[in-house]
């Protein structure tokens, strides 16, 4: 790119990465949709693509960002509010995300919680819509995921569902049942423990038409959600409710924001610290069974997270190649430098791998309802995928940005904000410790553990590390001191799987992986792994048209 300045042509830096078709430019997205059974959507993903890779959307993001919420307390006449105010930009792309069903297209809209297929295809959308805006993507996760745990509530679903479904966004601040649509959140994490929320001291007593809450919560994201998912003690122990932001008379429910945090990232969403005076809730599963009933949107949400994660390296590996491809050193592109492309080659790979992998997993979910061996895959990899996906994340970022020299560290390119974003999908959801112990308690207790990675050896058996790496993790796993050896086992289980996956999407980059992950352990750094010449010219050219 040259343009003439008043005194010098600027000369040799890269266009801007925009009006690109996301998912037609992304190869591995393509081949790892068509392998797990959405080829079918193509044209409809393609068009997300464009619609999502426009300049006017990049800037759109950079808005959103760059003026975060404000908390709003009281009105003007002095009365509590609770009000969180989003630029219009955030508002955009909450109506983008909800036209095409990101917060609702796996469930069936008239018979919750029948659940409807289509993970793959939303998790190619909700990848995509990753690279360009993450932080509007907590509520419209969540409020996706909310539908599993409403599930134990028959006669509550059945009235939330034609709202929750409901395509339109409606961000008015009015009682659920007049708005044409509604986003749900959730509140788990006190200030004496997000893990152990056991912990928890909030309060629940029943009242006539529901129970009465009092307590606090240390973090409650998405604040103008038009309902949370709460935990709180009842009588007979931890109990999961839903907390409408108005009580049914249509007064305004005592859910008092005591303040936005101040974030890393993720700023275009808000997050909160709130009080419950008693606010009026109600009951979501039986009493006592609390952890049990949430835990079933955890799971979906842990999913979005580390798909959002595959989307967040997507982005952050088309810039580094889009940049490399235009900028000259030493006369020549710093795309045709051997280092520099061992290096972007190393994150094709692992871009590559963890989006066939986040998409299988999703075929999983898909399949689940009627194959017992899917649904103990699902159960056993969505920790695993999470923890390995998201940790890798950041680090994935720094190296892109490198890549961009000196530019990558300024605002004006998208990889500062993606750098700040990458570590929250590792903490929220549950931690990497968390999930590492999440994964022990798959393989422990008869969930099907042991059979999925028998069967994930089997898929790879032709791989180079795979039989070693399959027998260490059962090893690992089963043995004494297992918590301590965890972190090593639930990675070798994650890059096992993303052996396989890439086994149906991409063969050779299967190989490629397995002979750098499985059978070697490489250095710190990308472009440290043992990538054959014949290897980085395959994955560059599928990595960016
Ligand atoms: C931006 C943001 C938004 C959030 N939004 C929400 C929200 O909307 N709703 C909500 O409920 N929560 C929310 N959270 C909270 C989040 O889910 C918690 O922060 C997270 O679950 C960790 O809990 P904690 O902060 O209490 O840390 P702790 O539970 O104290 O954990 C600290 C560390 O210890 C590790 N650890 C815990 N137990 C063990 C163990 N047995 N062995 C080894 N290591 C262990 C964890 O992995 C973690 O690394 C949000 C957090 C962030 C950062």
């Amino acid at each position: 790119m040259a343009g003439r300045l008043d005194t010098h042509d600027a000369l040799n830096q890269s266009p801007p990465y925009v009006d690109v078709d996301l998912y037609a430019s992304d190869r591995a997205l393509v081949d790892a949709v068509a392998a797990n059974g959405a080829k079918g959507e193509a044209k409809a993903l393609s068009a997300f693509g464009r619609r999502w890779g426009t300049a006017e959307m990049f800037e759109q993001s950079r808005l959103a960002n760059v003026n975060p919420p404000k908390l709003n307390s009281f009105d003007a006449k002095g009365f509590r509010c609770d009000v969180v105010e989003f630029h219009p930009a955030y508002h955009r792309f909450m109506a983008e995300s909800m036209r095409e069903g990101l917060h609702a297209s796996t469930w069936a809209p008239d018979a919750a919680p029948t659940g409807a297929p289509g993970q793959v295809a939303r998790a190619a959308r909700f990848y995509m819509a990753a690279q360009v805006e993450n932080g509007h993507q907590c509520p419209i996760t969540m409020t996706r995921a909310a539908v599993a745990a409403l599930a134990s509530e028959p006669a509550l679903i059945k009235r939330l569902m034609p709202k929750i479904a409901a395509r339109e966004y409606d961000p008015s601040f009015r009682p659920w049942g007049e708005k044409s649509s509604i986003t749900l959140g959730m509140g788990m994490t006190e200030k004496q423990g997000g893990t152990d929320v056991r912990a928890n001291t909030t309060k629940a007593e029943p009242i006539s038409d529901g129970y009465r809450i009092t307590g606090h919560k240390w973090f409650m994201s998405a604040p103008m959600c038009d309902g949370f998912l709460v935990l709180a003690k009842a009588k007979a122990g931890l109990t999961c409710f839903f907390m409408p932001r108005f009580r049914p008379d249509g007064s305004v429910n005592a859910i008092q924001f005591q303040k936005l945090k101040d974030k890393l990232g993720n700023r275009s969403n808000a997050s909160t610290e709130v009080k419950f005076e008693d606010a009026f809730a109600m009951r979501v599963g039986e009493e006592g069974k609390g952890l049990r009933t949430i835990l079933q949107m955890v799971q979906l949400t842990r999913l979005d997270c580390a798909t959002s994660s595959a989307g967040i390296m997507r982005m952050a590996l088309a810039q580094a190649l889009h940049h490399c491809r235009h900028r000259s050193v030493f006369q020549k592109r710093l795309a045709d430098q051997p280092m520099m492309r061992a290096v972007l080659a190393d994150m094709a790979l692992i871009a590559e791998a963890t989006v066939s992998l986040v998409m299988r997993l999703c075929r999983s979910f898909d399949l689940a309802v009627s194959n017992p061996m899917e649904a103990a895959r699902a159960r056993l990899l969505t920790p695993a995928v999470k923890y390995w996906v998201c940790k890798t994340t950041p680090a994935f970022v720094y190296e892109a940005m490198e890549c961009l020299g000196g530019n990558g560290y300024v605002e004006d390119s998208i990889l500062p904000r993606l750098y700040r974003e990458a570590p929250v999908n590792a903490i929220w959801e549950g931690s990497g410790n968390v999930m590492c112990l999440d994964v022990l308690r798959a393989m422990g207790r008869e969930q099907g553990g042991r059979e999925v990675v028998a069967q994930l050896a089997g898929q790879t058996k032709d791989l180079p590390g795979s039989a070693e790496a399959a027998d260490a993790i059962v090893k690992s796993l089963a043995g004494a001191d297992t918590e301590a050896h965890a972190r090593v086992a639930v990675e070798r289980l994650a890059q096992l799987a993303a052996a396989a996956a890439l086994t149906e999407s991409s063969p050779s980059a299967a190989e490629a992986f397995a002979r750098t992950r499985l059978a070697d352990a490489p250095g710190a750094s990308f472009g440290t792994s043992a990538l054959y010449t014949a290897d980085i010219a395959v994955l560059l050219d599928r990595a960016l048209p």
